[in-house]
């Protein structure tokens, strides 16, 4: 434990606040990332797809049809992955790009359970919320769900935490269980795409039917990959009568949504 944290543990204990930057440990606010930490945080900036919120990037292309296909798609802001795939969430949401920094701080929570993380990130996802209109749109939250057994060796579900903690910040209800996972999906390294994409949307069930029925749902998790397991939440949900899913995750992955684009 660095002399920071250390302080920062006997003003706990004092004062039953916390007075640092849960990132770097600089005197602040433990609520929210200090100024040069949230600098260093990779933002997503726009144009970005319409759908999942990736960043679209102007990619070096020979020929000037291609650079023509290119500038049509751009213009109509739906990158390659939305376009050759069937979204069950109506739009997805992120404040930042899931590289460097912000790579640094899902990966403190996950592996690390550095969970004293988890207000600084759910306050940077509401207030993304916000300016996308999602907060007000939004009848509740539900976090993506982990497998039991990834669960029990984990020993918590970020989604979760993250979720509960948006839900507290916009003032909507968290609905806890709403999804479980019933395959584990975990290491999929030697399936395909498309193989893999099928496991992962068949892998959720909704077990509050009731809860989630003609509700606009506001799904919480830490990263957009490939957006299926997003998908695969939102179609269990629809399918129990949810009236709508958006997604709303702290970093999105732009390589993954690279590697969609077959040109
Ligand atoms: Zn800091
Ligand atoms: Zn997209």
């Amino acid at each position: 434990m660095n002399l920071a944290r250390l302080c920062s543990v006997v003003l706990d204990v004092l004062f039953g606040e916390r007075h640092f930057c849960p990132a770097c440990g600089r005197f602040g606010s433990a609520q929210a990332f200090c100024g040069e930490c949230t600098a260093r945080i990779p933002k997503v900036s726009s144009p970005a797809c319409r759908v999942c919120g990736t960043p679209l990037r102007r990619r070096a292309l020979a020929g000037s049809d291609a650079q023509e296909a290119q500038d049509a798609r751009e213009a109509r802001h739906v990158c390659t992955g939305c376009r050759l795939t069937r979204r069950y969430f109506e739009c997805a949401r992120a404040p930042a790009i899931y590289e460097g920094a912000a790579r640094e701080h899902v990966h403190d929570l996950k592996y690390r359970a550095r969970v004293e993380i988890v207000p600084a990130l759910s306050r940077t996802m509401a207030l993304c919320a916000i300016r996308h209109a999602m907060a007000d749109w939004c009848d509740c939250v539900v976090a993506v769900p982990m497998h039991p057994d990834k669960l029990a060796r984990r020993g918590f579900n970020q989604a979760e935490l993250l979720a509960r903690a948006v839900a507290s910040l916009l003032g909507a209800p968290l609905i806890p269980g709403a999804l479980s996972r019933r395959e584990y999906t975990g290491t999929q390294t030697f399936l395909d795409r498309q193989n893999r994409r099928g496991n992962v949307l068949n892998a959720f069930v909704c077990d509050e039917p009731a809860a989630v029925a003609e509700a606009r749902i506001l799904l919480v998790d830490d990263v957009l990959t490939s957006g299926a397991t997003a998908d695969g939440c939102a179609r269990a949900l629809l399918r129990s009568g949810a009236s709508g899913v958006n997604v709303l995750t702290f970093a999105v992955s732009v390589a993954d949504m690279r590697d969609w684009n077959p040109m």
